[in-house]
């Protein structure tokens, strides 16, 4: 469509200038460099148009980018940018004749037709690409008016497309050096990816879907010279197929131009089935277009490299000693299980969180050797107790985790827990020695599928903390409940540790009567603790926690040293013969410190006591956890001449059997049998065993005596000493003190003189 503008008429743009201007550039044509050839086909067309001049016009935009003419009227160059006809061709898109621009209202007012030099004919034809992109135009013009014959019309189009074959033959000249000027750029770089240290070559033709594998690639997998083709496939098809598609992404991205080179480590079968690691190099060469048409490379044997990197990356992930996958490993393993529990909705799965019952004690006693090779037994004895699916890691130390994988319901992990317990069952032999092992095992299922995999192992972890309380060889549902007691049970075990360091612990004194002389033969020294927000805590309590972090053992020397000191004291200030008693609690885990008596040796040398002074209140069970070492720890004590009380007896094993093979003094019976004496059965039981301890030489005490009647019962029993309620709760030093004293004990250097009795001080 035209537009007109003042006096002349302006031919219109021709649509799709962008893609001719990128058309032209490949053709690189310039004024700076004159072609002989287009010179020619210019010539020709005014020989065949009888024209004295003929033009062949390219042009981008309104910029012209060649020219060339022939003719014999040299005068006739004006034809150029302001070439009114030019845009005309363009658009015709085939031979276009003005026979008399003169009388054309498009042109006559042109200055080229209306002043010099005059045009009166002009005949064009556009000159178009393959790709269907008009470039200029080559026309022959006259300066008297004329007609075109057909045939030189024809003859016009020949030569139009003559001059774009010679374009295009020069815009393929021009790509073929240019790819040999892109190989030589990247020598270096193509030397090294293609043609890299004497491995595998391989040269694919793009454009043929061709591949030259040079017989050394053959010969890397194991085939003959004749053996492999040229198509691709001979590489795809051998790829593993967990590769295939990451080397094909390879490949393309390096195609698209998103990476420098392709590059894949991937595996190959080789002729004989097994797989080698490769890695793959390529580089494609692309033409002055826009796709590659070859692409070649070379592959390394990296078999061993890969192998090592596995060796290693398995020694990352696994324990040394058991083979077992770590903790890193477990819980990644975990995650995606947690992944595809999220999945599908109706599978259901476990952690189980597994410790050995007693490994220090085997460690310590049969030494690290044997402890290792109990590990390693357990982990074969886990490893065949699974199905396969399921995980069992060692986390370290004598703590296995199990992932169960796809339970259909909660029993199917409480059944792997039992199954895995009766595996443990029977002994181990090790060098000939029989080693008893038995674990504590935790279960968290997996209910929620948004559930965290530390959480799970940490729930687990939990549970298993409950099993280890309830005994050995237990195994323990996780739930809410265990999860809040656990995490009062932390806290107040960071509130010991301060109450130490804040100095909350006070020792109580509960007096022991002797029903003989009615007189305070000595005291029990038993712990307080006041917590600053929770107020008073139980021993019952918090013992247990002491000895399950090993508190206990520090709390348990200050007692002891504070007891001494104060037995001491009251020693100093009430002199009297026999002197008074101190008794001790000591726990089952400072029975097993190694350097306890060495400890208890240095505290009563401390405090100037003599040792018997000094009793030690330790439970059956205590002795029977430690029934190794129990005998020589009591020998030793009995050596430095201190007494020992069996406490709580009867609540335990009760067998009085074992008792003359350990060197007791006193027998303290539970009090739950003083509480029950008004049955004649236990009141039968009570008497039994003050006769059976009179016959060892032991002496009795009742604990817990609350009531009259059993004062008189005991009495009646030949029970010579009372501890309870009745006669005085435990209460603090200073009131011990004025108890003794109110006692009818004389503060030392006053006269005695008349023997009191208890009498007074007790109410019943
Ligand atoms: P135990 O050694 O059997 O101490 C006697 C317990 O019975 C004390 O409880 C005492 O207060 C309580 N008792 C005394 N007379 C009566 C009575 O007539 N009726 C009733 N119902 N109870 C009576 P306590 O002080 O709460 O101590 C509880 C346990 O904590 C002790 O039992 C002992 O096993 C342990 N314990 C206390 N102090 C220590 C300590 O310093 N070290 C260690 N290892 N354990 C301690
Ligand atoms: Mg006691
Ligand atoms: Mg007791």
């Amino acid at each position: 469509v035209a537009v007109t503008i003042g006096r002349m008429t302006v031919a219109p743009m021709p649509d799709g200038e962008a893609a001719r201007i990128e058309a032209l550039s490949r053709y690189r044509v310039s004024h700076s460099e004159p072609l002989k050839a287009l010179d020619e086909l210019a010539r020709l067309a005014a020989q065949i148009c009888f024209a004295p001049i003929a033009l062949l016009q390219i042009s981008a935009g309104n910029r012209s980018l060649y020219r060339a003419k022939a003719g014999a009227r040299s005068d006739l160059i004006g034809v150029s940018l302001e070439d009114p006809f030019y845009s005309w061709v363009i658009l015709s898109r085939d031979v276009f004749v003005v026979p008399d621009a003169s009388v054309d209202a498009r042109f006559r007012s042109d200055p080229l037709v209306a002043a010099h030099p005059g045009i009166r004919f002009y005949a064009g034809v556009p000159l178009i690409t393959p790709e269907g992109c008009a470039l200029g135009a080559l026309a022959v013009m006259d300066t008297e008016p004329r007609l075109l014959s057909s045939s030189q019309a024809d003859a016009l189009r020949t030569l139009a497309a003559a001059v774009v074959a010679q374009l295009e033959l020069r815009r393929k000249s021009f790509e073929l050096e240019e790819s040999k000027k892109l190989l030589a750029d990247n020598k270096e770089r193509y030397e090294l990816i293609v043609r890299g240290a004497g491995d595998g070559f391989w040269d694919w033709n793009l454009e043929t879907n061709q591949i030259q594998f040079c017989p050394r690639w053959k010969s890397l997998f194991g085939y003959g010279e004749d053996e492999i083709g040229t198509h691709p496939d001979e590489w795809f098809k051998r790829i593993h197929p967990e590769d295939v598609e990451s080397v094909q992404a390879a490949i393309m991205s390096h195609l698209l131009g998103l990476s420098p080179h392709f590059q894949s480590e991937h595996r190959v079968r080789n002729h004989d089935g097994t797989y080698r690691w490769v890695l793959s190099r390529g580089l494609a060469v692309w033409g002055a277009g826009r796709s590659a048409h070859r692409m070649a490379g070379s592959v390394i044997d990296i078999t061993d490299r890969k192998k090592s990197e596995e060796a290693l990356l398995h020694e990352v992930l696994h324990d040394n000693l058991t083979g077992l996958p770590n903790r890193a490993l477990f819980m990644d393993r975990l995650k995606r299980a947690l992944e595809r529990a999220r999945h599908c909705r109706d599978s259901l799965f476990a952690v189980l969180f597994l410790d050995l019952d007693r490994f220090k004690f085997i460690n310590d006693s049969f030494g690290h050797q044997v402890g290792d090779e109990v590990l390693l037994r357990v982990a074969r004895k886990l490893e065949t107790s699974l199905r396969p699916g399921d995980m069992v890691a060692r986390l370290g130390g004598d703590e296995f985790a199990i992932v169960l994988d796809r339970l259909r319901h909660v029993g199917d992990a409480i059944a792997a827990a039992e199954r895995i317990q009766r595996e443990l069952a029977p002994p181990l032999n090790l060098n000939g020695q029989e080693v008893f092992v038995s674990a504590s095992i935790g279960i968290a299922i997996s209910l929620s599928h948004d559930d965290l995999p530390e959480d799970l192992l940490r729930n687990a972890d939990t549970a298993m903390y409950r099993a280890k309380k309830q005994g050995r060889g237990r195994f323990q549902l996780f739930d809410e409940g265990v999860r809040e007691s656990t995490t009062a049970l932390l806290q107040l075990e960071s509130d010991l540790r301060w109450g130490l360091v804040r100095n909350e612990f006070r020792v109580y004194y509960q007096p022991i009567i002797s029903l003989d002389s009615w007189r305070i033969i000595g005291f029990e020294a038993l712990l307080r603790w006041q917590h600053p927000e929770l107020g008073f805590i139980s021993p019952l309590k918090f013992i247990p926690v002491a000895e399950e972090t090993g508190l206990i053992v520090e709390i348990g020397q200050w007692v002891l040293s504070e007891a001494c000191r104060q037995l001491r004291a009251w020693q100093d200030e009430f002199p009297s013969d026999p002197p008074l008693t101190v008794s001790v609690n000591l726990s089952g885990k400072q029975f097993s410190q190694p350097n306890l008596i060495e400890i208890i040796r240095r505290t009563i040398g401390e405090s100037g006591l003599d040792p018997s002074s000094l009793k030690i209140e330790i439970t059956e069970s205590a002795i029977i956890e430690n029934i190794d070492s129990a005998a020589a720890i009591l020998k030793q004590l009995k050596e430095l001449g201190i007494r020992i009380s069996l406490d709580d007896f009867g609540t335990g094993y009760s067998s009085l059997s074992y008792l003359h093979r350990f060197p007791i003094d006193t027998l303290k019976i539970d009090r739950s049998f003083i509480a029950r004496m008004k049955e004649p059965k236990d009141a039968e039981i009570v008497r039994t065993i003050v006769a059976l301890a009179n016959t060892l030489g032991m002496d009795v005490i009742a604990e817990g005596v609350e009531t009259r009647e059993q004062i008189i019962q005991l009495t009646g029993l030949n029970c010579e000493y009372v501890q309870g309620y009745l006669l005085s709760q435990p209460i603090d030093s200073k009131a011990m003190r004025d108890l003794i004293e109110e006692s009818g004990y004389k503060v030392a250097g006053q006269q005695i003189t008349t023997p009191q009795t208890a009498n007074s001080l007790y109410s019943y």
